[in-house]
């Protein structure tokens, strides 16, 4: 039979497709023996049942009631028993965290009488009348659907009311006004009462949380982090314990080392007589959790203990939500903690020097996106003064944008392309938007654990919080500092998520300490207390080197791109375009070859363009001496070379109209491009078909990559170029380009007197090259998938036009989750990915296969190439580490 439910006592984390992440967790510290207040959890396939069928499955309020008694038995009272009520919360909590995207009601069980008996047990009236203000308000607003603003205006109301600064300041008489006041706001906007029964507010409660799976901001949030929408949520019904009994009670969130930075913990923030609701919502403002040891020493060092327990037990950072109920500690979350990119990378470090982790476990918690972000330049702030502020640098990096001062401006300026830093007191979850659309979250309250640094850190956003010295005024739309200076909606800021400081106006940036490593390989001390994190970043790719199969190249056309690839760990270039080696001065040349009316005047051409080729493959077969260079014949249609057709038109209709005679040259062009004219260029003459029709050019590039490696190899060198052939769709042409290569390579090795050998291979970029790649491999000694044209034309998408168009619809649509020009489509073109690699390995067993496109240097796709037998991939320089680092992690 289907079971619903389960108590904490039954569960463990191993269940956390069926709990969630919070309910496993708990259940896994109750396991532990950590002090965890009783309860149950209502499993995720109950939600999914309730959400498909509009009604709870069978069975589940049967079992809720059974495993509620258990609860009551445990604490030795009942729900809404009138003396000493038992109070629970119902707590929202999916397979992956959502943090505060979700509900959560507390202290259900309260109502006009048990208030009553809750005051006199615990001895205090404002405690009792503050529990019973929160559950009308939480439950009004989340369960019965009443503007959460409704509420706060009654309460802004009394506090001005009694010149109240806090609601600290509220008294138990005032609270109970308060209750009131809520209790008349909902009848009149639902028509309906607060309903007094615990045993309805529970159900209620419980179906509300199985709703709001399905609330604005879940699904928002959902989509940006890629987890999938049917998965539900599980719901936790757990014993309150009360933080907000006193100066001896308080809750906190604490972290076992620090999320920011991966420096050793605890590390936290603690906030005294409160719920813990209060330390997310930045209402008031924290106290480090070191005050804690101070306020509370017993707890602390149990806290301590615990958070030990927790990381040996997850051997991993983990965070955790507290409370203390008059000097008793209780744990009430755990979970393995999101941090930034290079705590992931200097944590993962210590936890292997700690033996906690093996090096290869180590490898796997980072990640080529994290190594990127720490890539990225950081603000150069030697020369620009003071910060107009400072606040807590909760996640880390440079921003640069206009401030802006609410989420829905926010995603205004965004749409239009528009950099802009999203300024708020705090945030809330109603602000998603708007930190999705900005480049930094700057907010002048709530500590490291705020609402807004948790998500911005989840969502490797810059931010900075608690800047308290800042005047934020949302209505004004501007913020004062404390030199008097006024930022007004619209002016640049910069934003140092990674030493917590505000500057005016845009700073300029330098490079990271993870880049200069990289660029130069230097792992000393920067001064910026950075070590730890690039020694990290250091020994992660040094550990995937060692384990990874796939190779690295990178996409490299010039000598000084060859070096930095180099420098950067590239085992060669798997594409060297020859474009730009047709482009600038000699474009003269080039025009004139595709003129010429005679095979003497095109050889003539050629013959001129031959030396400049070759000088070039000098250069770059120098720079990557020892390694292999595949060099790809000229791909673009000639007529990209030539002037436009209508400045050319233009320019002799000028003439004409001014009754001169037009440039003859110029005629000559335009009958040539207006000869060349094509509908689709990109499925035109380009690619080998310029071979078969051009005399003399394939000939002309042969010529220049031999006479290079001749002089290479006379040089004393080692040059290993191969050449590519691009757009192949059938064996027949490759055949064709392969007999000119090597009666050109004959005879350069006959006239240099140097043997001149050069493996060819093609690219596999054209469906039907990939379906008849038994037969190509017949003539081709390597294989390089190009992507993106593979791409192209398997889905029938203009890459040149179709980004920006209809793409934003499809992903909305979820007709894909990321572009297929970004990540590799798996389904489609990664199926001809596998036919070509599996039936040209059938045709030659050592053919050397590799990938060229973008797809090359995106994490996802470098785990897919790994799968399907690759032995290399090939990026842009920069992406090299990454290609490395994941290339690494594909094989673990
Ligand atoms: P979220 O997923 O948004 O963090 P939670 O379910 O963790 O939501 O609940 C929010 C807050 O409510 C928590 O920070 C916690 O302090 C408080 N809370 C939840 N359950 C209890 C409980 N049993 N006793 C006291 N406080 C609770
Ligand atoms: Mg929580
Ligand atoms: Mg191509």
């Amino acid at each position: 039979m289907v079971r619903y439910v389960y108590d904490f006592t039954e569960g463990g984390r191993e269940m956390v497709g069926l709990l969630g992440g919070k309910g496993s967790n708990l259940a896994e510290m109750t396991r532990l023996g950590l002090p965890v207040p009783p309860g149950f959890v209502i499993t995720t396939e109950a939600c999914r049942a309730f959400l498909t069928t509009g009604g709870e499955p069978m069975g589940m309020s049967r079992e809720v009631s059974d495993h509620l008694k258990a609860v009551e038995k445990a604490a030795g009272r009942r729900l809404g028993q009138r003396d000493d009520p038992l109070l629970l919360s119902v707590r929202s909590g999916a397979r992956f965290s959502m943090p505060g995207m979700m509900e959560t009601i507390l202290d259900i069980g309260l109502n006009d009488d048990s208030v009553l008996g809750l005051a006199k047990v615990s001895g205090s009236e404002r405690f009792a009348w503050d529990s019973y203000r929160r559950l009308v308000q939480m439950f009004g607003s989340t369960v019965m659907g009443v503007d959460a603003a409704l509420f706060e205006q009654a309460m802004a109301e009394l506090k001005d009311l009694r010149g109240a600064p806090d609601d600290m300041h509220l008294d138990a008489g005032d609270l109970a006004e308060l209750v009131e006041t809520y209790k008349t706001v909902i009848r009149r906007e639902t028509g309906e009462s607060f309903p007094q029964s615990p045993a309805e507010q529970l159900h209620r409660a419980i179906l509300a949380v199985f709703e709001s799976w399905n609330g604005e901001r879940a699904r928002l949030y959902r989509r940006r982090e890629h987890i999938p929408d049917d998965l539900g949520t599980a719901v936790s019904v757990q014993r309150m314990v009360f933080g907000n009994l006193g100066s001896d009670s308080g809750s906190g969130v604490a972290f076992t080392r620090d999320p920011a930075t991966g420096h050793p913990g605890p590390y936290g923030d603690y906030l005294p007589n409160a719920q813990g609701e209060d330390v997310v919502a930045g209402i008031r403002n924290t106290v480090p959790l070191s005050e804690l040891e101070r306020l509370d020493p017993t707890s602390y060092a149990r806290l301590c203990a615990h958070m030990r327990t927790l990381e040996r037990h997850y051997r991993d950072l983990c965070d955790i939500e507290f409370t203390i109920e008059r000097g008793t500690l209780w744990m009430l979350q755990t979970r393995v903690g999101k941090r930034t990119a290079e705590a992931a990378f200097a944590l993962t470090a210590a936890l292997a020097d700690e033996g906690l982790i093996t090096p290869d476990e180590s490898l796997a918690r980072v990640s080529g996106e994290g190594l990127t972000r720490l890539m990225f330049p950081r603000f150069d702030t030697s020369g620009n003064g003071d910060p107009l502020a400072r606040g807590l640098p909760a996640s880390p990096g440079a921003a640069v944008g206009a401030a802006v001062f609410h989420s829905a401006e926010a995603v205004r300026r965004a749409a239009a392309s528009e950099k802009v830093i999203l300024v708020r007191r705090e945030t809330t979850p109603d602000d998603l938007p708007g930190m999705i659309a900005a480049q930094a979250v700057l907010t002048s309250r709530g500590g490291k654990t705020s609402h807004a640094a948790v998500v911005a850190r989840g969502m490797g956003k810059v931010c900075v919080c608690g800047a308290e010295d800042l005047e934020v005024d949302t209505e004004a739309q501007r913020f004062t500092a404390p030199d008097g200076t006024v930022v007004e909606e619209g002016t640049v800021i910069s934003v140092d998520g990674s030493a917590g400081a505000v500057y005016p106006g845009s700073v300029p940036l330098v490079d990271s300490a993870v880049m200069r490593f990289l660029e130069t390989g230097d792992t000393g001390d920067t001064g910026e207390g950075s070590a730890g994190v690039v020694d990290a970043v250091a020994r992660a790719l040094a550990r995937a080197d060692t384990v990874r199969r796939l190779e690295v190249r990178a996409n490299a056309d010039t000598p000084e791109d060859a070096v930095r690839a180099r420098r950067f760990g590239a085992q060669g270039i798997g594409l060297c375009r020859t474009e730009h080696m047709f482009l600038g001065e000699r474009r003269k040349l080039v025009e004139e070859m595709i003129l010429a009316r005679s095979d003497t005047e095109r050889h003539g051409a050629l013959a001129a363009l031959l030396p400049l080729q070759r000088q070039d493959f000098v250069g770059i077969l120098e720079a990557m001496d020892g390694l292999p260079v595949t060099i790809r014949l000229l791909d673009p249609p000639l007529h990209e070379f030539l002037p436009d057709r209508t400045e050319l038109a233009v320019r002799i209709a000028a003439a004409e109209a001014r009754g001169d005679l037009p440039v003859a040259r110029d005629v000559e062009l335009l009958a040539a491009v207006n000869r060349m004219h094509e509908e689709n260029p990109m499925l035109g003459l380009r690619g080998v078909r310029l071979g078969l029709v051009v005399p003399g050019l394939v000939a002309m590039q042969v010529r220049a990559i031999g006479e290079a490696v001749a002089e290479r190899t006379r040089a004393d060198g080692a040059p290993q170029a191969e050449i590519m052939v691009p757009l192949v769709g059938d064996v027949r042409e490759l055949r064709i380009v392969r007999e000119e290569v090597q009666r050109v390579l004959a005879e350069v090795s006959e006239a240099s007197g140097v043997p001149v050998t050069c493996p060819v291979g093609t690219m596999i970029e054209l469906p039907r090259a990939a379906l008849t790649a038994g037969r190509i491999a017949e003539e081709a000694e390597f294989f390089s998938f190009g992507t993106n044209d593979l791409t192209q034309t398997t889905w029938g998408f203009s890459r040149d036009d179709v980004e920006a168009e209809f793409f934003s619809a499809y992903l909305d649509k979820g007709v894909f989750p990321t572009s297929p020009f970004e990540t590799i489509d798996q389904d489609g073109v990664g199926r001809l990915v596998g036919i070509a690699v599996a039936e040209g390995r059938t045709t030659r067993p050592e053919l050397k296969i590799g990938v060229c496109g973008e797809h090359g240097g995106d994490p996802e796709s470098v785990h897919f190439f790994h799968a399907a037998g690759l032995d290399y991939v090939s990026c842009s320089p920069f992406r090299v580490p990454v290609a490395r680092l994941e290339a690494g992690r594909a094989a673990l």
